[in-house]
C-alpha cells in the first residue's frame, strides 16, 4: 500500500476517484491538459523540501547547488523554445506573472488597457473583482459586434483616448488568431508598453501554429499548464534590458521562495515541448478544434467569430431555444457534465446573463488530443455535444440524450487511457 493510502486513506481515496473521473470522461475545458508521467514525477519529487529564495548563483539560502542547475535548465530551455532573450520561471501562476509585470512598470492607479473579461479577457487583466482592477485604472477594448473578432483600428482609437501605460493583449476565450505585431505598433503609437499574455496558446506560439509575440511585443507572460502541457505555474519572457526589472518584481517584489519541484517539472515540460512529437501534438490540437467546429456548425449551432484558428471553440447558445427561452451556458455545462463531457459555461460577446449563468460554452481540444484522439473522435464528440444540447433545450428534464451519450463517452474514453503505460 502507498504511504498516502496508508496514512490518509481519505485523501488517497479522493485522488483515486478523481483519477477515475479523468479516465472515464472527456475533458474539453480549453485551459486544461494531461501532463506526462515525467512531469508528474518531477512535481512530486523531494525538490519541494528546499528553500531557494533568489536566483541561480544569488540565493539567500545554502545548499542550492542542484536547484541552481535545475532553474538554469528551465530558463535556458524556455528561451530556446520561444527564441527569448530572458526568461523568469518562478511565477507561481499566470496571474502572478501578470501582476509582476504591472508591479514592475506601473504605479497605483496607472492605466492598463486590455480585452474585457466578458469578451474573452482574463481576471488578471483588470477585472473589478481582481486586485488588478482595484489598484490600476482599467480601460477595455472588446470585439467587433458584427465579426466578433478584434478590430485593431477601434483598439487604436481607444488607446489614443485612454493613453494607457500598458496595453495587454491575449485572452482566455478568443477563438481567432491575435495579431501581436499590430498590438505592439498601437502601443508604440501611444507610448505604452505592450504585454502579450499567451497563457492559453503558448504551445501553439512555440510550435508555429499561431504567430509568436516573443521578440515582437515588449513582454510576454504565460502559464505552463494549458497548451504547454506542464505543471501548474507561470513564466515571463522579455528582453535583456527588461530582465532586471522583471526578476526584481517577482522576487523580492511579489513572491518568496520559488516552488522548486514545480520549476523542475517546468524544465521537463520545456524539454518535451522542444521535441518533434510535441510539435505534431500542437498541430493535431488545432486540426481537432477545426474539425469539431465544422461538425458543430453542420449541426446548426452558432460559433462565436464563425469558427476557430486555435485550440478552442466558443458556442453561442442564444439560438438554441424553445418557447423563446434560450438554453443557458450553465444548463448546457450541467447536461454535458452528466454525459461525461466536461466543458465550461462562458460569456459571449453580446452577453445578457450573469457570469454564473452565461449564454455560451467554451470547448477546447488540448486534453483529449493528449490522450491521442484525432479528427474521427472529434466528429463523434461534436455530434454528441449537439445531441445533448438540443435534447435539453427541447425538454430540460430529459435524460435521454445524456444517458445514451454517457455510455458512448465511456466506451470511447476506455480506448484512450490517460496514462497508457499504467492503464
Ligand atoms: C489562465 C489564464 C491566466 C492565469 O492563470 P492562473 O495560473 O490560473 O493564474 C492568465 N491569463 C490568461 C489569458 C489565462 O487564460
Amino acid at each position: 500500500m502507498s504511504s498516502l493510502a496508508n496514512f490518509d486513506p481519505e485523501i488517497a481515496g479522493l485522488i483515486e476517484e478523481e483519477r477515475l473521473r479523468q479516465v472515464n470522461g472527456l475533458e474539453l475545458i480549453a485551459s486544461e491538459n494531461v501532463v506526462s508521467k515525467a512531469v508528474l514525477e518531477a512535481m512530486g519529487s523531494i525538490m519541494t523540501n528546499k528553500y531557494a529564495e533568489g536566483y541561480p548563483g544569488k540565493r539567500y539560502y545554502g545548499g542550492c547547488e542542484f536547484h541552481d542547475v535545475v532553474e538554469n535548465l528551465a530558463r535556458d530551455r524556455l528561451c530556446k523554445l520561444f527564441g527569448a532573450e530572458h526568461a523568469n520561471v518562478q511565477p507561481h501562476s499566470g496571474s502572478q506573472a501578470n501582476q509582476a509585470v504591472y508591479f514592475a512598470y506601473l504605479n497605483y492607479k496607472d492605466r492598463i488597457m486590455s480585452q474585457s473579461l466578458t469578451q474573452g479577457g482574463h481576471l488578471s487583466h483588470g477585472s473589478p473583482v481582481n486586485i488588478t482592477g482595484r489598484w490600476y485604472s482599467i480601460f477595455h477594448y472588446g470585439v467587433d459586434s458584427e465579426t466578433e473578432t478584434l478590430d485593431y483600428a477601434a483598439i487604436e482609437d481607444i488607446a489614443r483616448i485612454a493613453k494607457p501605460q500598458i496595453i495587454v493583449c491575449g485572452a482566455s476565450a478568443y477563438p481567432r488568431e491575435i495579431d501581436f505585431k499590430a498590438f505592439q505598433e498601437i502601443a508604440e503609437t501611444v507610448g505604452a508598453r505592450c504585454m502579450a499574455d499567451i497563457a492559453h496558446i503558448a504551445g501553439l506560439c512555440a510550435t508555429g501554429y499561431h504567430n509568436s509575440p516573443v521578440g515582437v511585443v515588449d513582454i510576454v507572460t504565460t502559464t505552463t499548464h494549458k497548451t504547454l502541457r506542464g505543471p501548474r505555474g507561470g513564466a515571463i519572457m522579455c528582453s535583456k534590458e527588461d530582465a532586471p526589472a522583471i526578476d526584481k518584481s517577482i522576487f523580492p517584489g511579489m513572491q518568496g521562495g520559488p516552488l522548486m519541484h514545480t520549476i523542475a517539472a517546468k524544465a521537463v515540460c520545456f524539454k518535451e515541448a522542444l521535441t518533434p512529437a510535441y510539435k505534431d501534438y500542437c498541430g493535431q490540437v488545432v486540426k481537432n478544434a477545426r474539425t469539431m467546429a465544422e461538425v458543430l456548425a453542420e449541426e446548426g449551432l452558432d460559433l462565436v467569430a464563425g469558427g476557430t484558428d486555435n485550440h478552442l471553440i466558443l458556442l453561442d447558445l442564444t439560438g438554441v431555444s424553445t418557447d423563446g427561452q434560450h438554453l443557458t451556458g450553465l444548463a448546457a455545462e450541467t447536461a454535458l457534465g452528466e454525459a461525461g463531457i466536461t466543458v465550461n459555461k462562458n460569456t459571449i460577446p453580446r452577453e445578457q446573463l450573469s457570469p454564473f449563468v452565461t449564454s455560451g460554452l467554451r470547448i477546447g481540444t488540448p486534453a483529449v488530443t493528449s490522450r491521442g484522439m484525432k479528427e474521427e473522435e472529434m466528429k463523434q464528440i461534436g455530434h454528441w455535444i449537439a445531441r445533448v444540447v438540443k435534447d435539453v433545450a427541447k425538454d430540460p428534464t430529459s435524460k435521454k440524450a445524456i444517458t445514451e451519450v454517457r455510455e458512448e463517452v465511456i466506451a470511447l474514453a476506455s480506448k484512450y487511457p490517460l496514462y497508457p503505460e499504467v492503464a
